[in-house]
């Protein structure tokens, strides 16, 4: 039988703002001493009173902008009341009705998929537990940090695609500059709500948290696609309950059966006023997937190789070299190509300025050069700070060093006796020999590497 698996995630990504959502404490959780960023604000005390962290506003209605989202015009504010330690207030004041961010969309590689809304809220501390489970110890420095909480529509029917949404979303927080969005950090945490069924209509769902990393989120839904199919073709139902990742065991366990939002009983936070907000019309945005589509049109049609250098950040130098010199010489087309390839086994590549990028890349083409010398003249040109012009004459002789090699091999068959031998001296000698008959132009490395080679 056909079973269709359905998919909706919930992502929650720390905001990295200087202070904390809703008080002037550090936004700092991974370096301060455990408790010490904190206030009466942070702990909830009578008579303290939360005021609205302005930078944490704009980092969302950046973000629902890039996603071309509905930005709400006003903030409201909610309480979701619950017991967990961890929530030093006994309630986490979090955005109901009305949140941020509604609708907007991600493109990958041509396909959209759809979020529901985005709201803005409050992290909790964090909990430890001693290894001898005998007590805990809790760390308030995390409570209070701004929480963007992204609903999306359940778009997702591989656990492959949801895996690739997540890692689309660490891209574009990178690139707005709105959060690392590191996984084994917990700056950005995965949740997803599963269902299958035969037909149109969605099976009950289950909703699986404390996924913790991008491999997790495909296993973890794979995991539950396999297991609901079980379930499912004994002839019996799905329990509609909220279960946990269990990483080291690779299954998911249950935790709770899913409490309904009427538990949270949610109401309008009273210490908040309503704020207005007005977005101007923002700069474009360069989303990940659309520097990966002009790549494209560059001539990187690769879409792996597109995909790795827009996530190293490298998009900007290539937009400059094909700005500043491809237009100019449209027979080069396949420089920013080229550049792609060069970036990859030597990522200095990218320093270069224009001009040596260029000339590296013509030189290369033309000598043929192995990897090894492209990178070598990399690091030479920039430790020295010379023009690549200046720097591979040097290299440019070396294209005979395959030659010298076989002469002072057959010049030297002792030595070569020897290192084959073992003896590790004669081959610092050969390296030697090889060095004088270029007469101290070659490169040791391209050499030592070489004549490695040659003697196998
Ligand atoms: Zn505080
Ligand atoms: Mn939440």
């Amino acid at each position: 039988m056909n079973w269709k698996l359905t998919v909706g995630m919930e992502i929650h990504v720390e905001l990295e703002t200087k202070t904390k959502m809703f008080c002037g404490c550090p936004n700092d959780p991974f370096h301060a001493a455990p408790n010490t960023n904190v206030c009466p604000v942070c702990y909830g005390l009578p008579g303290a009173l939360p005021l609205l962290n302005k930078e944490a506003v704009m980092m969302v209605t950046r973000f629902g902008q890039a996603l071309k989202a509905e930005v709400a015009t006003e903030s409201f504010w909610a309480r979701k009341n619950y017991f967990y330690p961890d929530l030093p207030k006994g309630y986490q004041i979090s955005q109901s009705t009305q949140p941020l961010v509604v609708r907007g969309q991600v493109t990958i590689d041509g396909v959209d998929y759809h979020l529901h809304h985005a709201h803005l809220e409050e992290d909790a501390g964090k909990l430890m537990h001693a290894s001898d489970k005998t007590h805990s110890f809790v760390n308030y420095n995390r409570a209070g940090v701004p929480l963007l909480e992204i609903v999306t529509e359940p778009d997702f029917h591989s656990a492959s695609s949801a895996k690739r949404f997540c890692q689309e979303l660490q891209r574009i927080m990178r690139s707005l500059k709105i959060s690392a969005a590191d996984m084994e950090k917990g700056l950005m945490r995965c949740e997803a709500n599963i269902s299958v069924s035969q037909t149109d209509e969605k099976g009950t769902k289950v909703e699986v948290k404390n996924i913790n990393s991008f491999r997790a989120v495909e296993k973890a839904i794979q995991y539950e696609f396999e297991r609901q199919t079980k379930v499912l073709e004994a002839g019996e139902m799905i329990e509609h309950e909220t279960r946990t990742w269990n990483d080291p065991e690779s299954k998911t366990v249950v935790m709770r059966t899913k409490e309904t939002s009427a538990d949270y009983r949610y109401f309008p936070e009273p210490d908040l006023p309503t704020v207005s907000i007005s977005v101007g019309r923002s700069a474009a945005h360069a989303m990940p997937e659309d520097q990966r589509q002009q790549l494209i049109l560059w001539g990187v049609t690769d879409t792996e190789l597109a995909r790795t250098i827009v996530d190293r950040g490298y998009f900007d130098e290539l937009k400059e070299l094909y700005h500043i010199y491809v237009i100019k010489h449209p027979q080069e087309k396949k420089l920013v190509l080229a550049a792609a390839h060069t970036s990859l086994f030597e990522p200095k590549f990218m320093a270069l300025s224009v001009e040596d990028k260029v000339a590296l890349l013509q030189l290369s083409t033309e000598h043929g050069w192995a990897k090894e010398t492209v990178a070598a003249i990399i690091q030479k040109a920039l430790a020295e700070k010379k023009s690549v012009a200046e720097i591979a004459p040097e290299f440019i002789h070396g294209e005979d060093l395959g030659e010298v090699i076989q002469e002072v091999i057959s010049a030297h068959a002792a030595a070569v006796a020897d290192f084959k031998a073992g003896k590790e001296a004669s081959f610092n000698f050969l390296v030697g020999q090889v060095m004088a008959k270029t007469q101290g132009r070659a490169n040791i490395n391209t050499v030592r590497t070489e004549l490695q080679k040659a003697l196998q």
